[in-house]
């Protein structure tokens, strides 16, 4: 296996309903063997008719932050839980996680990456089975697993942006 054969497998991927819906799936994007891996929720409309992460304008926010947090988006490999769009960008069901799962977790034995930066519940839940984002970010779990907010949630309270940028940047020392 490696990361095109799977890339391949995901926009085939036929395990849930969210195929039926979709315009294509979205794998992930970064460098094959990138040091840093970010993990979102699931595409929304923009990365639906793209096949690309975070490019609407999470994607853009999250671009600054890692920019203030002094990384570059082109060093990271950025991914989601959820790899296709699930309807009206509803929260995905348990069931959707689990069939999605395996898939995030074939991407970090391939890419293998020193640390996993998990945005937000649904991916703090989903690889660390944790709850609570607010009481969990800018910790790291596993020596590997960095939680932070969704920034689509740093979107919405403006609040969380110096906190998300100050958890960012705890995955520079990986760089070494
Ligand atoms: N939100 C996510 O979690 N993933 C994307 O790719 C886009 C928005």
């Amino acid at each position: 296996m490696n990361l095109e054969v799977l890339n391949f497998e995901i926009r085939s991927c036929a395990r849930c309903d969210l195929c039926q819906g979709r315009i294509l799936a979205v794998p992930g994007e970064g460098p094959s063997h990138a040091e840093i891996m970010l993990v979102g929720e699931a595409p929304g409309n923009e990365e639906d008719r793209t096949g690309r992460p975070f490019i609407g304008r999470a994607g853009k926010l999250l671009n600054l932050a890692l920019n203030q947090a002094g990384l570059s988006r082109e060093e990271v490999y950025i991914t989601s839980v959820i790899k296709c769009r699930p309807p009206k960008n509803r929260k995905p069901k348990v069931r959707e996680v689990r069939c999605c799962l395996p898939y995030l977790w074939s991407q970090m034995e391939l890419i293998n990456p020193r640390l996993v930066c998990l945005m937000g519940n649904v991916a703090i839940q989903a690889v660390l089975d944790m709850h609570g984002v607010t009481e969990l970010h800018g910790k790291i779990f596993q020596n590997r697993y960095l939680t932070t907010f969704h920034p689509a949630a740093v979107l919405r309270n403006r609040n969380l942006m110096g906190p998300f940028i100050s958890d960012l940047s705890k995955l520079r020392i990986s760089k070494r």
